[in-house]
């Protein structure tokens, strides 16, 4: 039967991966809605191209828009703002929603389609930075099946068990074996560097990730090492287990996507070239297999495999994460938040690299949110995004 898919953020870079392979696989699935927010020439394209039946953009572009998918032939519903996100991401038509939105924004639409019972294949990670047991809680109430796309943690799916594969990944407890997941990581462009020399970096070499090509957003965490902060939170979530459990290990090759250590001394890999196309295609057809598009490894011209132990002065942030965790959610939505503002002053010229980690920091020190309650919900948690958003837009200005 044909899937019906939403892809939530389609302009992106996992939006391109993403479209890249269902053009490929249009008999078995249907590209029922897309989204977009900047880019909406390119979103146009994409619906004469796929022919979407809904389209979602910014509520201020609404009217143009559906001006536009007219004069081009084309008759999908154009739906605007958070409310028509959420509106495609429930269709009762949709199977399958791919929520690659980036930032705190992608959060309302996904909540929904878990709470909707989608099949929810997940590369927006501050959803569970923000709000994993919501998320999670939803997930389950609602049978909803949630199925990971950020490479490190398909990685991890795909060296797991069955029986946790099919209960939403969670691990819970020793039962199965497992003793710790390895995340691995980059290092990102300035691995071999020194902190002076990553004091001095501009936007263009923050941006320019030895690996992996990737949105701006993710492309200065990986710089910082966010990036892994905020997927240690999301595994943290995903697979129910504590940070202690989880280790970060820098693999500046980017072929072994992370692993699974079993009581018995194995570790389980899962390899291939660093291209997201494969773990998108992973979730796409999971427990099947499609062809991705992304060229497979060729082992006899790979060199040496290396793993290296992150510094945690240089990468400050990996540490702030941990600590964050260790916390509660009310930390990680602050970290969270305070990054995004952070990153983006960084994008603007406004502040240097190293800054943001101190600016994380501060923020995690002086933004006063009390401990979230178990049946906390979105309201309590976007309360503490935007206080933290604040605290860290006023910081920024007094660093101007
Ligand atoms: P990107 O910047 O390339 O694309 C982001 C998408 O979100 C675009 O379609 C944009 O229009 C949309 N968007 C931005 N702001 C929005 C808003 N306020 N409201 C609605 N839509 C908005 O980002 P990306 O690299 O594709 O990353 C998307 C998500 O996937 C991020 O959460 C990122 O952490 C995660 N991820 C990306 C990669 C990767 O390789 N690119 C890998 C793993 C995880
Ligand atoms: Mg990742």
């Amino acid at each position: 039967m044909t899937q019906r898919i939403a892809v939530l953020g389609a302009t992106g870079s996992i939006g391109d991966s993403t479209l890249a392979i269902l053009a490929e696989h249009l008999q078995d699935y249907e590209v029922y809605a897309l989204s977009g927010h900047q880019r909406l020439d390119k979103l146009l394209k994409l619906c004469q191209q796929f022919k979407p039946k809904r389209v979602a953009v910014p509520t201020e572009a609404v009217d143009d828009f559906a001006k536009r998918l007219k004069q081009a032939g084309l008759t999908a519903e154009v739906v605007g703002g958070t409310q028509g996100l959420i509106d495609v991401a429930t269709d009762s038509q949709v199977d399958t929603v791919v929520a690659a939105i980036v930032g705190a924004a992608g959060l309302p639409s996904t909540l929904a389609a878990a709470r909707a019972g989608k099949r929810i294949l997940l590369a927006n990670k501050e959803a569970l930075v923000m709000a994993g047991q919501v998320m999670i809680k939803a997930v389950k109430t609602h049978h909803a099946t949630l199925l990971p796309i950020d490479s490190e943690h398909n990685a991890i799916f795909q060296c797991l068990p069955a029986t946790i594969q099919q209960d939403n990944t969670q691990i819970h407890d020793d039962s199965h074996g497992v003793r710790k997941l390895w995340l691995t990581a980059s290092g990102g462009p300035f691995l071999q560097q020194s902190f002076a020399q990553m004091q001095q970096a501009g936007v263009a070499e923050a941006v320019k990730h030895p690996n992996w090509s990737m949105g701006q957003k993710i492309s200065v965490d990986s710089a910082t090492m966010m990036n892994k902060g905020l997927e240690l939170i999301e595994a943290c979530h995903l697979f129910d287990l504590p940070e202690s459990k989880i280790n970060v290990v820098i693999h500046p090759q980017s072929i072994i996507h992370s692993m699974v250590e079993y009581s018995d001394g194995s570790f389980l890999a899962q390899l291939g070239s660093p291209d997201m196309k494969t773990p998108i295609a992973h979730a796409l057809s999971y427990p099947q297999r499609i062809a991705s598009g992304s060229q497979p490894l060729d082992l006899y011209t790979l060199s040496g495999l290396e793993f290296i132990k992150p510094d945690l002065q240089k990468f400050a942030c990996l540490r702030l994460a941990r600590q964050a965790m260790q916390a509660g959610t009310q930390a990680t939505i602050i970290l969270n938040a305070a990054n995004e503002i952070a990153v983006e002053a960084f994008l603007q010229g406004k502040v240097r690299l190293t800054d943001i980690a101190s600016i994380n920091e501060q923020a995690l020190s002086e933004v006063k949110a009390s401990k979230l309650s178990a049946d906390a919900d979105i309201d309590d948690i976007l309360a503490i995004d935007s206080l933290a958003r604040h605290y860290t837009e006023s910081l920024v200005r007094q660093m101007l």
